[in-house]
């Protein structure tokens, strides 16, 4: 499948409205209703100061036209006075309603940010799945999952617990501070001045907060990979008896992360207690100013106990301003972080990419390459060729870049233009499908990687689809159906994670059982034999030679034994190719592979002869 990159995103706005697709009805339901919640929170301040004022009281309220013809058709304000209990069943109702309107906005945000949180998992994992291998090699998996679960939580509680809520409370400032002012302009504007200070203070020390935040989210990226290394490596810890030296790394973290914790904590703390002095010194001029308007005969009492009222409800969402503004730079950060991964292209191939006939001459043709992040040439100038249907074996000490050879084959690493070319049959694999290669070429990787399922599960993820016989015939002839007969579960044995369950002779053959199966017209084999012995070893070749003789198999060992019987032998030192030729002619050339071959026979001469 060639997915291609869809697109690029040039802000982190647009990226997020992208993953709102799905919730955006949603949202736009939780802001109707938080309006709604608003709106109704504000009525009944307004129903009490009517009722000490006009029906309680003799001053007269202007109403709107038609709730006027609705008191005057009850029986006006007399009606009301005499049956005070419909004034109460009026705050009722109008409480029911924003109660409502409250769970339907709870409701629907919810909803929303599942929805949204789910589009954005799904997405993000499809896309780093589909990344270069390149990239992975880069990016550290710690900090991809924690970009993937933190920083996807970080905007989701933004935008459901603080966006939606920013339209509840921008609604409600400006109709409380409409109210007030309609009922009077000096208490409302004494009121109004704390408005700016408190959103101004709150955004100030938020700031300080999400610095903080910060701090505390890296020191718990580190403490978890401490835990996350300790775990995967408990072996090497064990091994080399590292108890109390990962147990006290562990600490250090634990306690620089405890430390943050308590700054943040401090720093909220001090925020909340000095805000409250602002908001309480808000109120209690409301309070002594109004009650000094009212004595003068300047404000009803039904309009003070409203202003009050408005007051203590303006108390929360103030504040609350002023953190979601300085949120926004926070979530920004997430947001950002998420971008680096959607902005990365996929593996994509070009445009008239082809999937030619694999069965063919597969030719390397001067090719150099350097990773990205190396300064030497890991590849110098490379050129040999693995005829159609033979066996080429490739010697070479560590590092000499054998492996690499094979990444560039299966274009896990892409070979730049200028750095020669691979063909197969003649079509340079830069114009061939991805997909079609990889899907061709059976590679074994030098450090297989099961998954934790079962056996069986394991060998078939090539291929899903296969016949439990397909999947015995590859077991037999990697040579491991005895083990497997060996197992109390046979193909069922679960295999632990990263296939801890498995000897690495064991997990060596599940893989090349897991590329058999597959029967792919080429087969690489990456230093695979090299934890078997030498008898299941020759044993597997046997096999291979037997039941796949018309594939064409590259294979890398240390071992002369393991490829001394192929059609062709390239020995690699240092990134170039330094030999070439059969068994025979190498040997009689007396160079590297003589002196290797010496070398091992003479090893396991002396091995046998101890064994004797
Ligand atoms: P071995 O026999 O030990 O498997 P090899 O011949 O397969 O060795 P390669 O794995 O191809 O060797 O590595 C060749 C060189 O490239 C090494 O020096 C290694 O350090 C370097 N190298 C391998 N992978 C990367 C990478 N992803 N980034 C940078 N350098 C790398
Ligand atoms: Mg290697």
């Amino acid at each position: 499948m060639n997915r291609g990159k869809k697109e690029t995103y040039s802000s982190g706005s647009a990226l997020v409205w992208h993953f709102l697709r799905g919730s955006r009805k949603w949202f736009a339901g939780a802001i109707l209703f938080a309006t709604l919640v608003s709106l109704l929170d504000l009525v009944n301040p307004k129903i009490i100061g009517y009722t000490v004022d006009t029906v309680l009281g003799t001053t007269k309220t202007a109403l709107p036209g038609f709730l006027q013809n609705f008191i005057d058709g009850l029986g006006g304000t007399a009606y009301l006075k005499a049956n005070l209990w419909t004034v109460a069943i009026a705050v009722l109702l109008v409480a029911l309603a924003g109660a409502l309107c409250r769970f339907l906005f709870k409701l629907f945000n919810s909803i929303g940010a599942e929805k949204f949180v789910k589009t954005m998992r799904d997405e993000l994992f499809e896309h780093i799945l589909h990344l270069p291998f390149t990239w992975h090699s880069e990016n550290h998996t710690g900090d991809i999952i924690q970009r993937c679960t933190s920083d996807v939580d970080q905007i989701k509680m933004f935008l459901s617990e603080q966006l939606t809520s920013l339209f509840r409370v921008i609604v409600l400032i400006i109709l409380a501070m409409f109210f007030m002012f309609r009922m009077n302009v000096k208490l409302a504007l004494a009121s109004a001045v704390f408005i700016p200070i408190i959103v101004a203070y709150s955004y100030f020390f938020h700031s300080r907060i999400g610095k903080q935040f910060r701090i505390v989210d890296e020191k718990e990226g580190e403490l978890s990979s401490v835990v996350q290394e300790n775990l995967t490596g408990i072996r090497v810890v064990r091994a080399f008896g590292r108890e109390s030296y990962e147990k006290s790394r562990f600490e250090t973290s634990n306690d620089t992360y405890t430390n943050m914790w308590i700054r943040l904590l401090r720093l909220m703390a001090a925020f909340w207690s000095s805000s409250d002095l602002f908001s309480y010194a808000q109120i209690l001029t409301v309070i002594a100013y109004g009650a000094y308007l009212c004595v003068n005969g300047d404000l009803t009492a039904g309009s003070y106990i409203a202003f009050i009222t408005y007051s203590n409800m303006l108390m929360w969402p103030i504040r609350m301003l002023g953190r979601v503004i300085s949120n926004l730079s926070r979530v920004g950060i997430s947001v950002d972080r998420i971008m680096y991964i959607m902005n990365t292209e996929e593996e994509k191939d070009v445009p008239d990419a082809v999937e030619p006939d694999m069965d063919k001459d597969i030719v390397f043709d001067h090719v150099s390459y350097q990773y990205s992040n190396g300064t030497q040439d890991i590849l110098n100038d490379v050129s040999f060729t693995v005829k159609k249907g033979t066996t080429v074996g490739i010697l070479g000490g560590t590092g000499s870049g054998k492996s690499t050879l094979m990444y560039l084959l299966d274009r896990l690493y892409d070979l730049p233009e200028e750095d020669g070319k691979i063909t197969i049959g003649g079509v340079d694999i830069r114009r061939i499908k991805r997909e079609w290669i990889r899907k061709n070429i059976g590679m074994v990787l030098q450090e297989p990687y099961l998954f934790s399922r079962t056996l069986e599960e394991n060998i078939r993820i090539a291929r899903p689809t296969a016949e439990h016989q397909d999947v015995m015939r590859a077991t037999h002839i990697a040579a491991l159906d005895e083990s497997i007969d060996h197992f109390n579960e046979g193909y069922d044995t679960f295999v632990g994670e990263r296939g801890v369950t498995l000897s690495g002779g064991q997990k060596q053959r599940t893989a090349i059982a897991q590329m058999l199966i597959r029967k792919p017209e080429i087969m690489v084999f990456d230093d695979s034999l090299s934890a078997v012995d030498a008898e299941t070893d020759a044993k597997i070749r046997a096999e291979l030679k037997e039941n796949v003789s018309e594939s064409t198999v590259i294979l890398i060992a240390h071992r002369i034994t393991t490829l001394m019987d192929a059609d062709l032998i390239i020995v690699m030192d240092q990134g170039r190719v330094v030999e070439e030729g059969n068994h025979e002619q190498l040997l009689a050339k007396n160079g590297i592979y003589r002196r290797i071959y010496d070398l091992q026979s003479q090893q396991s001469s002396v091995g046998e002869e101890a064994a004797a």
